[in-house]
């Protein structure tokens, strides 16, 4: 299992790549992402394989512990739900704080295109710090609440 890095590390890989290409900018992305995400707790992840009492869950039944109205996954929490009152002041201070140092902000949200803002954020190095910060906050608000576990996927006793 990856460990999130701490933000000394962010920090590092930052400072490596200040003369970069759009190649790197690709690979550098890519690896913020999996930097900043890949060790969470959202069910979209933690729900793909069995545990001891149930069975491992499709894409579409792994929901979100607060809405239930839609898969778990790091754009839904981050971006979209509001199930949750911590949730939406996070990401009103996070994207007020944030926007007026990426271009083009305005243009960029879309409701129903949220990873893609997502990744939009990922590619703005101005902001990598606070959003690491942003994204280890909502994700504690995830940690702080037990998993939603759909009934069905319970096996028989
Ligand atoms: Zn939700």
């Amino acid at each position: 299992m990856t460990r999130v890095p701490n933000s000394e590390s962010v920090l590092i890989l930052k400072n490596e790549d200040d003369e970069s290409t759009s190649t790197t900018n690709i690979i550098w992305e890519e690896l913020l992402l999996r930097l900043i995400l890949s060790d969470h707790n959202l069910s979209v992840e933690r729900l793909r394989y069995p545990g001891r009492y149930r069975a491992a869950a499709p894409r579409h039944l792994r929901l979100c512990r607060f809405c239930r109205g839609a898969v778990e996954d790091e754009a839904h929490a981050l971006l979209v739900c509001t199930a949750h009152d911590g949730l939406q002041p996070l990401r009103e201070r996070f994207l007020h704080d944030i926007m007026d140092d990426v271009g083009g902000f305005d243009h960029k949200w879309a409701a129903d295109k949220p990873y893609e803002f997502l990744r939009f954020l990922l590619s703005s190095r101005k902001i990598v710090l606070r959003l690491a910060k942003f994204v280890a906050d909502t994700l504690a608000v995830y940690d702080s609440h037990p998993r939603y576990i759909a009934a069905t996927l319970y096996l028989p006793m």
